[in-house]
């Protein structure tokens, strides 16, 4: 046994490269990594027969360190090489942003800025002025707020519209949405009072109409984003709701869900009513996401009517959801692309679902060479073939809608499926792909620049078995 060749924390901490690791570190951090890696050392002293010396183990001892040190100051959020195909996708972070938006937030977020001053009047101001008005111009509504996502936002619109008092819901639409959201809950930490209308598949503006009672405070609708109820159906329309909200003088609301700015029928995506859709429609309060078919920040974006967005504002849970510098910048930063740029090229996840089967096809080309380059003639790679495959939306949008894309796709020997994806997911950037059957599947769409030539990379240092 070497055991007591170990030698002791300080003469450790004497060495030069641990000085060093103490000046780029702090020494209490370094302090707790020596006795960590003295632990180690014990520990694979006793495992092995073999003894080693003192300046041996010393110099082991000193290896570790900087290997533990650079691990455990890493952050745990880790980059990760979206090739699922899945746009966006909630467990990746749903909208990679825009470079405006970076660019925004970057120097907003390490330097003052008036996010509540008015510079005109050297007076206070209010956070929610800077993305009011581009929401009013690219929505056409009178108001706007934001919050920290679209939960808090169908939270904060009942709570102010309806709390203690009747919501009157299509039984069609309470939904769940991520399994954490689900609108009968919401509802009841609002306050408001759930008052199921219609079936499950069909659902008559007389059920509302008949539903009303002197209790009744909202009508309220939500978008079934991640499922559909196909075959013998009937939803409420959104003219017929606010048509009965403003004979009856009840607002009415909608949760929107996704919420896009333009129509995505020239993506080959189903139509969708859009927010401006809505708003002309007379729906009084909208809500959507900022991070899904926006490609903007997590946030909630609540449009209408501006006597009900005044008093939303006003309502104490406002303070509680309110949203920081960082989102406030990059939700500008993308909307700004929507008003006065290219977001079909500028906002990644828009520029995902804008590209053409032709571009697709060439970009998985191109991933096909690169990886046929890299491991082609390898001993675990049986095939490596360019192929059509589906993507799909995601993040709770376009639930049963597919849409044609390009990937790339490997069958591996004396390496099983389960292995390799497990090896790519800990590569550094992290690769997420698909299986299909006994294949890896790799999707192009969800790439960003530089990811294909990365990808074949990372393949190949997972055959190596680094
Ligand atoms: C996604 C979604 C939500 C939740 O939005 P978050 O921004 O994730 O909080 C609520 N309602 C609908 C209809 C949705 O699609």
């Amino acid at each position: 046994m070497s055991l007591k060749n170990i030698p002791p924390v300080d003469e450790i901490l004497a060495q030069k490269p641990v000085a060093k690791l103490i000046d780029k570190y702090n020494r209490d951090f370094i302090l707790k990594l020596v006795r960590k890696a003295v632990d180690q050392q014990r520990q694979e002293i006793r495992a092995s027969a073999k003894s080693l010396e003192r300046a041996q183990i010393l110099k082991e001892i000193v290896g570790k360190l900087g290997r533990l040190a650079e691990e455990n100051s890493r952050g745990t959020l880790t980059r990760v090489i979206n090739g699922t195909g899945v746009v966006l996708h909630t467990n990746l972070g749903r909208a990679p942003l825009g470079d405006r938006a970076l660019r925004y937030m970057q120097e907003m977020a390490g330097t003052y800025n008036n996010l509540e001053m008015d510079l005109t009047r050297g007076e206070r101001g209010s956070r929610y002025a800077h993305v009011e008005a581009l929401l009013q111009e690219l929505t056409g509504a009178e108001a706007a707020l934001v919050v920290n996502n679209n939960a808090a936002a169908v939270l904060l619109g009942l709570s102010t519209l309806a709390a203690s008092r009747e919501v009157i819901v299509s039984r069609g639409q309470l939904v769940e949405i991520g399994g954490a959201f689900r609108i009968p809950e919401v509802m009841k930490l609002s306050g408001a009072r759930l008052v199921e209308v219609g079936t499950t598949n069909k659902t008559y503006i007389a059920d509302f109409r008949n539903a009303i009672t002197d209790e009744t405070a909202l009508l309220f609708a939500a978008h079934t984003s991640n499922y559909k109820i196909i075959g013998f159906t009937e939803e409420v329309g959104l003219e017929e709701l606010a048509e009965l909200g403003s004979e009856t003088r009840l607002p009415v609301m909608q949760d929107l869900g996704s919420g896009i700015l333009f129509s995505p029928g020239n993506w080959g995506l189903e139509e969708e009513p859009t927010v401006q859709d809505c708003v002309k429609a007379g729906i009084d309060v909208v809500t959507f996401s900022g991070d899904k078919l926006l490609g903007g920040p997590q946030a909630g974006i609540i449009v209408g009517r501006k006597d009900l967005i005044d008093a939303m504002k006003k309502n104490q849970l406002t303070r509680a959801l309110r949203v920081d510098k960082l989102t406030i910048a990059a939700l500008e930063g993308t909307l700004i692309e929507f008003l006065a740029g290219d977001p079909e090229k500028n906002i990644p996840i828009v520029a995902m679902l804008a590209r053409t089967p032709e571009q697709l096809e060439k970009q998985a080309k191109d991933l096909h060479s690169r990886i046929i380059n890299k491991i082609g003639t390898h001993k675990k790679v049986e095939t490596i073939e360019l192929i059509a495959l589906e993507d799909m939306v995601g993040g709770g949008a376009y639930p049963t809608h597919k849409i044609p894309g390009y990937g790339v796709e490997i069958k591996f020997k004396g390496i099983s499926l389960e292995e390799a994806a497990r090896k790519l997911r800990q590569t550094d950037p992290a690769v997420v792909t698909r299986r299909q059957e006994d294949r890896l599947t790799i999707s192009v769409r969800t790439l960003l620049d530089g990811d294909s030539e990365t990808i074949a990379d990372l393949l190949a240092e997972v055959l190596a078995g680094k």
